[in-house]
């Protein structure tokens, strides 16, 4: 089960419901995103095979590698550019010090007490080379869950679950193959 890897386990994972308005302004309805199927991601394999080619040395799992390039050579097709990125794979001991940087208590807070939200140590999909962040994307220290008329986020949206990437519902710029 990898259902833990919400960044948010005490909210509902439903796409396009009750967003809070205070967090972001919409002039449109909040385009949905496709969901992941459910299933295992199988093994991992985090080494120097990981690296994403021109993502200054950030890593995803090597399972997930060739998708992911996929991805990008497909975006800049099409005149995207996906690169950079500001996450991808985080050890333990990356996530924790995150957590210690982004909540009141690093041990015990919600994903959602933390700004921004940080998922508890062992539970992120990061740790688990799954995730990427497109922080230049649409990025903001609480919940932004869609990034209407941003060229990478409607890429990403129409896009990505080709290649079995998937937003994080809660999150514009987590991306990952769990949708987690
Ligand atoms: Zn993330």
């Amino acid at each position: 089960m990898v259902d833990g890897a919400n960044e948010d386990p005490t909210q509902p994972s439903n796409v396009g419901s009750k967003e809070d308005p205070a967090q972001y302004v919409t002039e449109a309805p909040t385009p949905s995103v496709p969901t992941p199927p459910t299933g295992s991601t199988g093994t991992i394999t985090i080494d120097k095979t990981s690296e994403i080619p021109g993502a200054g040395g950030i890593r995803i799992a090597t399972e997930n590698l060739a998708a992911f390039n996929a991805m990008v050579a497909a975006a800049q097709k099409d005149g995207i550019n996906l690169l950079p990125i500001s996450s991808g794979w985080r050890d333990p001991q990356q996530q924790i010090a995150l957590r210690k940087k982004n909540c009141p208590d690093w041990q015990n807070s919600p994903s959602s007490a933390c700004k921004p939200p940080t998922a508890k140590p062992g539970t992120s999909n990061h740790e688990k080379g799954n995730a990427v962040d497109f922080g230049t994307m649409c990025y903001a220290k609480g919940t932004v869950p869609s990034c209407p008329g941003n060229a990478r986020w409607e890429w990403l949206r129409k896009n990505a679950q080709n290649f079995k990437f998937y937003q994080l519902p809660s999150e514009a710029w987590h991306w990952s193959t769990t949708g987690g």
